[in-house]
């Protein structure tokens, strides 16, 4: 008797006379492993966290300034070579198949450092997450018209992206508007309009360690519902139509850097990302070991061990206080998981807003607002009684005209650790913006200098620099950048010197190619590449060194037969739409080209490019091409400047005050290895008291009188004599950053430079030292300090087993 066959066995039947037979379950398993794997991205790294639980870092951020992921994929995976190899063996390009990648231009500018510090956090091991928005919109395109900016909507999707994995199983409502009823059994949040928060996930892999991170970015959504049950609305349509509304949210980046613009939108966004990251992150908390599924038995207790949510910049929305616990605990939960990294002094950049705004988007929170003020004050009154002026000054709400919510108040508040991105903004914090909170809570203020990946921003855009220095001190550099410091007994090699020179004077070849291919500009390779790219603001001074160029252009006018040394200057940035100065700024820099770079007794001694659409694929090209780094900002104005160290680490010479960084990288440096030059941070106070008299600088400096009065006579702008009197007017009457001041001392400073170029040997042994000492801004630095002084967790810089193939 035979028993019947199973329904395996009948299929086998089938498959043994179809196709393959057994053979194809394990290409089946194999397939769906890899599709497990591969395209839905059920990462073993997520699973490898689960069983170990160590303590997450939550970095929230609403900027994250990515750039290209491909060849950054390559570089860290170890596969650079394979892959050139493999596409040229198919006979492709490599680097033309590069050039296709959209960037990821979800940041303005130095702002967007947390894209650094992803490539940091994974390369040290940290279980560290990425929390932010996924605009569908990044940064605009400039495009230069007639001289003057114009924007282009930025549709980086419009192709796809195949580096993220939407995950809607993961979806959040986030709630906004409604009112609070304070009924009997408590209060509530009610009435509310639903937003979805659909995250998207980016692998983050780690320098050659086996290990994936993970970028979340929300997109919002509207709830299948949105609108249909609103009698006011004007039906179906409508209210599909209606849809758009909720999912505006995530629409576009606000294109402004350092500025506060105050609008509601952005309000939205900074609850939406800040709602959906908390929720997501009790979600996990609760599926850990920690923590318990049934909410009733969920103890919170041990949330600030394994939980620390390290917010850039702007608001802090507390999800907490809305679960089951009393608003003492939630508060006391709260300071303990954040930390609150500050980014700028710069008054117009901080977050102030107005009451009436979030009493219609967020009621509640607002409630609890006043509450935390009124908790917080309290404290302060008992510690300063009768210092009605210090309650004032320190309240998380302002009185005036419109009442407003200082954020940055309810950021240190709510905080256990505040930090500055350089000594001396931290310095300045504590001495100034922050004095009132430093002598209340010294023990909270800390210092965190800013640092950049030496993966993107040596091994990948300088591969011939990154080559010489490898053949001398190895590979270990690039994951422990101290190691530069080995090339200082390089510094009187001849062999090193010839080496370095000669992988600038390619890199400058280079870029002038492409240069000529892209934009049809002619530059001489062989002058000094003199660059300033960063967004287009008054407080950076690309009008001072506007006036340099002037000055330059006088010079060989008024002596034509004189020697000078060559420059090309480069100026790049973005200026944010509403900012009329800033698109002024950017007029002037193409008008004086126009004029430089057509007059026949200049030659090519002197010519003045303005670089189209800075961003960071371009910067990529154009730091390691560098000879000058302009860091000219006002002291005191620059928290840190990350540009500053991309150009250190790509052999570029910096002119620069002492301002952000900048001060660091000229101590690691030696002040004879820098060009530094201005007001100091006292000098500018000093100034301040007095009064800056920017006519005094007019009447008495005769090059800088000619310059002036050239700019308002409309020797640039022929047919428009009066163009520029706007920043004639802001220059000689209201100028903050007070650049005539500090006229002299560039100048001066810049003949100096021009001077030790003439000598080859020279600036390249100069060049070497700064390589050399360059190692403290890497980013793995400052992600060791911040894990290690403010998250509580230990860098491990240890590979992790590799994975099994997981088409086995
Ligand atoms: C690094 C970088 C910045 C920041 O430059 P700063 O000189 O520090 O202001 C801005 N934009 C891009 C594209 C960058 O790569």
């Amino acid at each position: 008797m035979s028993r019947p066959l199973s329904d395996y066995e009948k299929r086998k039947q089938i498959s043994v006379r179809g196709l393959a037979g057994v053979e194809n379950v394990s290409d089946l398993k194999k397939n769906f492993n890899r599709h497990l794997h591969f395209t839905l991205v059920k990462d073993r790294n997520v699973q490898y966290y689960y069983e170990k639980d160590p303590k997450r870092i939550y970095y929230l951020s609403l900027e994250f300034y990515m750039g290209r992921t491909l060849q950054n994929t390559m570089v860290n995976l170890g596969l650079q070579n394979a892959c050139d190899e493999a596409t040229y063996q198919l006979g492709l390009d490599m680097e033309e198949l590069q050039e296709i990648e959209e960037d990821a231009g979800l940041g303005n500018g130095g702002l967007g450092a947390p894209a650094c510090f992803l490539d940091s956090m994974a390369t040290l091991g940290l279980a560290a997450y990425g929390y932010g928005i996924r605009y569908e919109f990044g940064i605009f395109n400039q495009k230069i018209s007639g001289g003057w900016q114009v924007e282009e909507a930025d549709d980086w999707l419009r192709y796809g992206n195949p580096w993220e994995k939407a995950r809607p199983e993961y979806m959040i409502p986030v709630h906004f508007y409604g009112h609070v009823d304070h009924g009997p059994d408590g209060t509530k949040w009610i009435d509310t309009q639903v937003v979805l928060a659909l995250p998207y996930d980016t692998p983050v892999p780690g320098y050659r360690n086996n290990t994936v991170n993970t970028m979340r970015l929300w997109s919002a959504r509207a709830p299948n519902e949105f609108n249909l049950k609103d009698f006011n609305v004007g039906g179906y349509i409508q209210a599909v139509l209606d849809r758009n509304l909720a999912e505006n949210i995530s629409r576009v980046l606000y294109p402004n850097d350092n500025f506060f613009e105050g609008k509601e939108l952005r309000l939205k966004q900074e609850y939406f990302v800040v709602a959906a990251t908390l929720q997501d992150i009790i979600r996990r908390f609760k599926s850990s070991k920690f923590g318990s599924r049934d909410p009733v038995r969920t103890s919170f207790d041990a949330f600030p061990d394994k939980v620390l949510a390290s917010p850039t910049g702007v608001t802090v929305g507390r999800g907490v206080s809305q679960h089951w616990l009393s608003l003492c605990q939630a508060w006391e939960i709260t300071v303990k998981t954040c930390a609150y990294t500050n980014h700028t002094v710069l008054p117009e950049a901080l977050e102030r807003w107005p009451i009436h705004l979030l009493e219609t988007l967020l009621p509640r929170h607002l409630e609890i607002i006043y509450e935390i003020n009124q908790r917080f004050l309290d404290v302060i009154y008992a510690m300063f009684p009768g210092d009605h002026d210090r309650l004032r000054r320190m309240s998380l709400v302002e009185e005036g005209s419109i009442k407003r919510i200082n954020m940055a108040h309810l950021c240190i508040v709510g905080s256990h650790a505040v930090n500055g991105v350089a000594r001396i903004h931290s310095d300045i914090l504590k001495k100034t913006v922050f004095k009132d909170f430093y002598e209340f809570e010294p023990h909270k203020f800390q210092n965190k200098t800013n640092g950049i990946t030496p993966r993107r921003w040596l091994v990948l855009c300088n591969p011939g620099l990154a080559e010489v220095i490898a053949e001398r001190i190895g590979e270990e550099y690039i994951s422990d950048l101290d190691h530069l410091k080995k090339l200082l007994a390089f510094v009187n090699d001849e062999g090193f010197i010839r080496d370095v020179a000669k992988v600038k004077q390619e890199n400058k070849l280079k870029f002038s190619a492409y240069l000529e291919k892209e934009y049809k500009v002619k530059i001489n390779p062989n002058s000094l590449f003199d660059v300033q790219v960063k967004r287009i603001h008054e407080y950076k001074r690309q009008l001072l060194n506007c006036l340099h160029v002037i000055t330059l252009y006088n010079r060989i006018k008024r002596e034509p037969n004189q020697h000078f040394v060559p420059r090309t200057i480069m100026i790049g940035g973005k200026a944010a739409p509403g900012y009329h100065m800033a698109k002024m700024i950017i007029k002037l820099i193409t008008a004086i080209g126009d004029i430089v770079n057509n007059d026949p007794v200049i030659g090519d001694r002197l010519k003045m490019i303005f670089l189209e659409n800075y961003r960071v694929s371009l910067a990529e090209k154009v730091i390691p091409a560098a000879d000058l780094s302009e860091q000219i900002s006002t002291a005191g104005t620059e928290a840190s400047g990350t540009g500053n160290m991309k150009f250190m680490l790509n052999g570029a010479l910096t002119i620069g005050t002492m301002d952000g960084a900048n001060v660091e990288m000229a101590e690691e440096a030696g002040e004879d290895n820098f060009f530094i030059f201005g007001m100091r941070v006292e000098d500018v106070e000093e100034m301040d008291k007095k009064g800056y008299c920017a006519k005094d600088y007019y009447d008495r400096i005769p090059e800088l009188k000619q310059v002036i009065d050239q700019l308002s006579s409309g020797y640039f702008s022929p047919k428009q004599p009066q163009l520029f009197k706007d920043i004639v007017n802001m220059l000689m009457n209201h100028d903050r950053f007070k650049v005539f001041a500090d006229y002299e001392a560039y100048i001066k400073c810049q003949e100096d430079v021009s001077a030790l170029y003439k000598n080859t040997k020279e600036w390249t042994k100069k060049v070497i030292i700064n390589i050399a000492t360059s190692g403290k801004f890497s980013s793995d630095r400052t992600i060791a300090q911040y894990a290690r002084e403010i998250w509580g967790v230990e860098p491990t810089h240890h590979k992790i087993p590799a994975p099994d193939d997981p088409r086995e």
